[in-house]
């Protein structure tokens, strides 16, 4: 039996990282390797703030 986790941003992707912080399972493209987060938490933690809807590697 396989349970597949989707990413709980984009309900979309499977997800295949979990976020230090905030416990959310998220897919590859949510997840900010650099803080171990997802992005949602990683825009929030970061002061300086990527602002917006740009999120760049
Ligand atoms: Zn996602
Ligand atoms: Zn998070």
């Amino acid at each position: 039996m396989s349970v597949e986790t989707l990413c709980q941003i984009c309900e979309d992707a499977r997800a295949t990282h979990r976020c230090n912080r905030c416990g959310a399972m998220v897919c590859d493209r949510h997840y900010e390797r650099e803080y171990g987060m997802c992005l949602d938490c990683a825009s929030r933690a970061d002061p300086a703030g990527r602002g917006g809807d740009t999120y760049q590697y």
